[in-house]
Order: structure tokens, then sequence, then C-alpha cells
């Protein structure tokens, strides 16, 4: 009997032997493609030997060293590499140990830094609906999944949430989808000056939406407006590229896509790739400056801030991903994918909506594509879905959304960067027989 407290009570899942390029191999032989990294994590596949050699050097050198006396030489090097390739003005770089730790950081450092300038009314956060932010009570009362925050609502922190900008969703029929995103962005404009501009901290958003809606990006110009409200305001704006960011949408950090750079930027997943737990908050000078010119203390903190074989590993990550071009591979490997997905799956009558960027694509499946009709949410469709590819040995990351309360079933793909154009086959291959077999079996 395992003495594991398992997310899922009733199930025991396989036991996960060891990791082979892009597949993992459990204790009974059977490989599984590991088209989702995990949930986006796995950008260089499981057997990466410049991470594992850069983690066991470190483990011999150092394993750790308290950020409450030091620092370490692999947290200064990685910080200093991701500001060398960070867009704008983001110029700091806090490491934690995960995506979670990264929001909620963010989330209290834009707190901290309206109290230090003496605002303390500056305390509500804007967010979107069907918006997942992490875990942790902080995080969690940021994201507007309202299936994960219904079991500890009432939640922590002052919160509001206006609409994502979801295209397949959202755009009226004959609206330009640079329309869609202008009316989009109206939202924010509108829920700030709705609450009073000078009582909001801050607007929290993914560039491209992961967890909650499979690979959503944002309409073109959304994010220049939303960039433009928040300056005209006052607020912040903190982007959490937890799932997109580290080369995953085919540029570094997802916002370059977006031609915008936000105050706070939180990354984790790829930037670990899984070897290590490890995540980060980067910020700007003028927000730093602002601290340190105040109490001169972010009041705030974790044991294992800066671990150093985190960020060694994290280190390692990114100087193969920038010395091997990685990010260009994403773009042309995503170029492919995005194809052959289209060739396999934009006909399937219950496949709605394919879209993503880069090595992040997500599909959505509905009842009846004309009226977009989601599936009865009883079915667990994306579930079903997962259970049937896992049993033919492909890992994809299945979800259901809530649509104002509405479920809705999408699966997102995201598979390593070092993926082949063969084995991407083989996981279309593996899906499309997968969401046959589902079909098949709907009562
Ligand atoms: N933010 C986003 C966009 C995420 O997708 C996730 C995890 O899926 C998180 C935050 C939380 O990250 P973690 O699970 O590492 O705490």
């Amino acid at each position: 009997m395992s003495h594991i407290f398992p997310r899922h009570c009733h199930a025991t899942p396989p036991t996960a032997s060891h990791g082979e390029g892009c597949f993992l191999i459990d204790t009974d032989g059977k490989r599984y493609f590991d088209g989702s990294g995990g949930a986006a994590v796995s950008c260089l596949g499981h057997s990466n030997d410049r991470v594992r050699r850069a983690i066991k050097d470190q483990v011999d050198q150092l394993a750790f060293a308290h950020t409450g006396f030091f620092t370490s030489d692999p947290a200064e090097q990685l910080a200093d590499l991701l500001i060398a390739n960070a867009p704008g003005d983001l110029d700091r770089v806090y490491l934690v140990s995960g995506g979670s730790e990264a929001t909620e950081s963010a989330i209290k450092l834009a707190r901290q830094y309206f109290t230090e300038r003496g605002e303390p009314q500056r305390r509500h956060l804007i967010a979107r609906r069907q918006s997942y932010h992490g875990n942790t009570l902080g995080a969690l009362s940021a994201g507007g999944n309202a299936w994960r925050r219904a079991q500890f609502a009432p939640l922590l922190i002052e919160v509001s949430h206006i609409a994502p900008c979801y295209d397949y969703m959202g755009r009226a029929e004959g609206e330009s989808p640079e329309a869609y995103g202008q009316r989009a962005a109206q939202e924010l404009e509108d829920e700030i000056l709705r609450l009073g501009p000078d009582t909001v901290m801050a607007f929290m958003a993914e560039p491209v939406v992961g967890a909650t809606m499979g690979a959503v990006p944002a309409a073109p110009g959304y994010f220049n407006r939303i960039r433009e409200i928040c300056d005209r305001y006052g607020v912040l704006l903190i982007l959490d590229e937890v799932m997109c960011g580290m080369g995953r949408t085919g540029h570094l950090f997802a916002c370059e896509a977006e031609t915008v750079v936000p105050d706070i930027l939180c990354i984790a997943k790829g930037l670990g790739a899984g070897y290590q737990p490890i995540g980060a908050m980067l910020c700007t000078r003028a927000i730093y400056d602002t601290i340190a010119g105040g109490t001169g203390f972010f009041q705030h903190g974790h044991t294992y801030l800066g671990h150093p074989v985190a960020a060694a590993a994290g280190l390692a990550v990114l100087r193969e991903l920038l010395d091997n071009d990685l990010v260009a591979q994403v773009r042309a490997r995503g170029a492919y994918l995005e194809q052959r997905l289209h060739e396999r799956f934009a006909q399937h009558p219950h496949v709605g909506d394919i879209r993503g960027r880069g090595l992040f694509w997500g599909m959505e499946f509905v009842a009846d594509r004309d009226s977009k009709t989601p599936f009865d949410p009883r079915l667990g469709l994306a579930g079903r879905l997962k259970k049937a590819a896992f049993a033919e040995g492909l890992i994809c990351y299945p979800m259901s959304g809530t649509r104002d309360g509405q479920l809705g079933d999408h699966v997102l793909l995201a598979p390593p960067f070092i993926a082949t154009e063969a084995e991407l086959d083989g996981a279309i291959d593996t899906l499309s027989r997968a969401l046959d077999k589902v079909m098949a079996d709907l009562p």
C-alpha cells in the first residue's frame, strides 16, 4: 500500500522509472511520449546531459546556503543571464521554487510597492475569468477559475475578474480580431474606473493562457491597450508566464510577441525544465528602487529562495536554450505541429477550435460546432481523452475550464523543444486514435 497522498484519492498511477529524450518509461517498461511536457514543464526532454551534469556538480560544490546569509554563484549568474535576455527595463530577479511562489511574490511585491509609496489604499487586484495563477491561497485568489476556487471561497485578497481575451468564444460575428482586442481590453479600464483608480494595485494575466483554456493567445493589440490603460491609472502590469514563458511560445519571454513589457513578470515550469523546482519573479528597477529607498526590505521570503542547485539547473537550462537556439527550433517545430493539427483535426465534428503559438497548442471540443455548445460537463470529456491517450502511451494535458460557470473541454499539447517531426506525427496519430475511441464510447 502506498502512503503517498495522491491528487485523486481512488487512483494509483503507474510508477515512473526513468526518462529518455521525449519519453517517460514506467517500471513495466511502457513508454509514454511526453506530449505536454507534464504541464508545459519538460522543455528539454528528460535526459539532458548538460542540466544533469550541472546539478551533480553543484551538489558537490555547494548544496545549500541560506539567502539570509549568502548569495551563490549559480543564483547570481542565472539572474544576470535572465536580465541580459529580458525585455525592456526588467532589472531584478527574485528566485523562488515554483510558479505559485512566483505569482504570490508578485502580488505581495505590488502591494508592498504601493504601501512604500504611501498609497496603501491601492490593494485591489484585477485578473481575468477562466485564469489560473497558482494554488497557494493568494495566487488562488487571483485566479478566476470557478472550479478551483469553489472549495476555498471566500479567498484572501480583493480581486475582481474581467473577461479573458478569448477569440473563439468572445469575438462577435463580423468583428475583426483587432476590434475585439480593443473591446476586451476596455473591460480593464471600465473595471478600474468602477473601483476607483486609486484603489487598484495591479492587473495580472497570462500572455498566452495555458492551464484553464488550452493555449489561447490574445487578439492583436490587446496587450498594448492593456499596457496603456495600466500606465494611465498607475496600475502595475503583472504578466504570468509560468506556463507560456521560457521559449515555449517561440520567444524566450512570451510578452515579446506582444511588444509589451510588464512591471513584474513570473516564470517557472520551463525554467527548471523539470530537473529542479524553480521559479522566478522579475521586476523593474523602479519597483526595486522604491523598496530599496523605503524600508529596504521585501517583506517576504521562503527557505529555499535562490537555492544553489535549483539555480544551477535553471542556468544550465537557459544556456541550453540560448546556445542551441532552441527558441528558433520551437518556432519551426511549432509551425509543423500547427499544420499537422489542422490537417488532422480541423474538420473533426467535435473540434471547435485549434489555437496556440510556438510549441504550445490547444484544442477545444464542442458537442456542436455551429452553436459552439460545450459537452455536458458530467461526461468529463477532457478527462476521458487524457485517460485514453495515456493508455496508448501519450501524455497530454486535459482541461475543463469554466466559461462563466459553464464547463468546456480542452486539451493542451506542449511537447519538449527537442521533439522531432516524426515524434510529433506519432503523437498526433495517437491523439487522433484516442479521440476516436472517446467519441465512440460516449454514452
Ligand atoms: N501560473 C500559471 C499560469 C500556471 O499554469 C501555473 C501552474 O500550472 C502556476 C501559476 C502555478 O505554478 P506551480 O504549479 O509551479 O505552483
